[in-house]
């Protein structure tokens, strides 16, 4: 077989994503000189996963051409807009590591800018004002395949227009009454270019502006001028805009901005059988389904961060979903993948009890407390190792234990040998049952030959970890499971409501800690032995008592690519 060889340069190429390659290009031909990116969320709720998907891919293209990447608010529309929703966003995208340095811009702030370029549409004849209504409009506007009507009010002379666009400035019609209109093509075989509603009336206080407009820009107007006027050479969207970008396109070249921007689109980032939409997170949290925004069930950003995500965690995923034209889903086990990589040979593995039942070594000696030396990571020998103690009582997993155990149990029943982790080999003895049958306690005897968990002689099949008692730190820890019933899906086909998973949070109050556990912090993060990846809850966790959040279970059903 012939041997094709792949050059660096060549690999490199062949690996580069679609967008990479336009800006190469751009920088090539001079269309451009310089690359700027930016993040323009509209703050009516918190960032998403996708959004993620569009702040990395932002401004991890500006740092990969030596460009610069703006953080700007797309505020335009005052009806959903807070300011509870513009801090969270910038903490989020400061959190992923995308870094606007001194460029944080709010589209508010260019209104006056807009507005001129509007005049200057209405003086070169490309606007109009038109008292047509919104139903009238819409009537108007034709369908896919019937052209549009054109409005009565088409053909005013530009003085009208630009009496009555700054009558619509001065307050002088009520919300509806009037709208300026770009003056395009009513046959256009695309509908977003049949004479475009740009500026609105709507008599509503803005949160960085206050009362000082009445008249209001449509996105599709603003947009461009907000890129054109920040010198954003590529503007990354998302698909749905695909079909608006000849008329992006119309309004910089109209507008006369040197440098147009281009618009260039993407796939969003979906997830499958997880509640992405900013719109149905927020069904969420206003029906008090989950406590907030910041729930670590939902795949908010700071969902993702209170539950013990990582930043190296999410770029890694979007990395690995990959930058295409084509709409695809990415699973919720790739993402769990990306974590448990990120955290393996970073956080430490120590041993917690999640459900715990005693164990007592019967015949260790009453009182006594030894300490024993057991490595911090044994993935990563440079974390070093920490002294556990050991005592006459402990805890261990309930399911580390069967009164009958089923084929290939190899864990504790009466009888067995097990080794407890870098500890002793325990054989055991019995059990104590309360009146009710409920098993209090299990008894063993351990060979004090075997310290460290070591013997040459013989061998046991099952491991299993432990906590000492007397010094065990009493925890909480949530577990979780997908917000959405997977069996049904994410909606409701009949009334379009969420298929909800009841068993979303398990709230496990009487947790068993190691006592290096004792110093641990809001979005510190562990691999607790045996039983996966926690954090510490950054909300409900205190000095007096511990909360942890499990990001993820040891066990994955993802399989990386090849
Ligand atoms: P949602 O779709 O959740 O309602 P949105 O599009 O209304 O979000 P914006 O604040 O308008 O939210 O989005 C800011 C930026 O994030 C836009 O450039 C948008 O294209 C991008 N974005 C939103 N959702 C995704 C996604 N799922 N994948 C990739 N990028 C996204
Ligand atoms: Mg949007």
């Amino acid at each position: 077989m012939e041997e094709v060889v792949v050059t660096k340069e060549e690999k490199e190429v062949v690996s580069k994503n679609f967008i990479e390659r336009i800006i190469e290009e751009d920088l090539a031909t001079g269309r451009f000189d310089h690359v700027q990116t930016r993040f323009p969320p509209e703050p009516n709720g918190y960032l998403h996963i996708g959004h993620a998907k569009s702040i990395l891919l932002n401004s991890g293209l500006a740092n990969q051409y030596g460009g610069k990447f703006n953080l700007r608010f797309d505020d335009t529309n005052p009806t959903k807009e807070k300011i509870e929703f513009v801090e969270s966003i910038k903490k989020d995208v400061a959190w992923l590591g995308a870094d606007w340095e001194d460029r944080l811009f709010f589209a508010s702030d260019y209104f006056e800018e807009m507005y001129q370029c509007a005049v200057k549409l209405i003086k070169k004849g490309k606007a109009f004002v038109c008292d047509l209504t919104a139903d009238e409009i819409k009537e108007y506007r034709g369908t896919w395949d019937e052209p549009g009507k054109e409005s009565p009010y088409r053909n005013r002379s530009v003085e009208e227009n630009l009496q009555l666009f700054e009558d619509m400035r001065a307050g002088k019609f009520a919300n509806g009454e009037k709208v300026l209109r770009a003056k395009i093509d009513m046959a256009s075989s695309n509908i977003n270019m049949r004479d475009p509603v740009i500026y609105r009336v709507a008599h509503m206080a803005h949160h960085n502006t206050g009362d000082k407009w009445c008249i209001y820009p449509m996105y599709d107007f603003a947009h461009p001028i907000e890129d054109a006027i920040e010198h954003i050479t590529h503007s990354i969207c998302t698909l749905e805009f695909e079909d608006h970008r000849p008329l992006y396109d119309w309004v910089v070249q109209e507008c006369e901005f040197e440098m147009p921007p281009k618009q260039i689109e993407f796939a969003k980032l979906y997830l499958r059988n997880v509640v992405t939409g900013k719109r149905y997170i927020k069904k969420l949290v206003e029906t008090g389904i989950v406590d907030g925004w910041d729930d670590p069930r939902l795949v908010s950003i700071s969902g993702l961060r209170r539950r013990g995500y990582t930043p190296e965690s999410i770029k890694m995923f979007v990395e690995l979903a990959g930058v295409s034209k084509s709409q695809s889903a990415c699973d919720m086990p790739m993402l769990e993948y990306c974590i448990r990589e990120d955290l393996k040979a970073k956080a430490p593995r120590w041993m917690a009890i999640v459900k715990p039942v005693k164990l007592i070594v019967d015949n260790y000696p009453e009182g006594q407390v030894e300490y024993l030396e057991v490595a911090n990571n044994p993935e990563n020998p440079e974390m070093g190792s920490r002294m556990v103690p050991f005592a006459k009582e402990l805890y261990i997993e309930q399911e580390d234990f069967m009164e009958v155990p089923i084929k290939k149990y190899f864990r504790m029943f009466p009888g067995n040998e097990v080794r407890l982790m870098g500890a002793y080999f325990v054989t055991c003895t019995g059990i104590d049952k309360d009146e009710e049958g409920n098993i209090t306690a299990i008894h063993c005897t351990y060979d004090p030959e075997t310290r460290g968990g070591n013997c040459v002689t013989r061998k046991v099949k099952g491991t299993i970890h432990w906590v000492a008692a007397p010094t065990a730190i009493e925890a909480t820890c949530r577990l979780y499971e997908n917000i959405i019933d997977e069996e049904k899906g994410v909606y409701n086909e009949e009334d379009g409501s969420l298929n909800l998973n009841p068993n979303s949070l398990t709230t496990l109050e009487d947790c068993k800690l190691e006592p290096a556990f004792k110093d641990a912090k809001a979005f510190d993060r562990f691999q607790f032995v045996r039983n996966g990846f926690f954090c510490v809850d950054c909300n409900d966790s205190t000095e007096e008592r511990l909360v942890f959040n499990r990001i993820v279970s040891l066990k994955s059903s993802f399989k990386m690519p090849q």
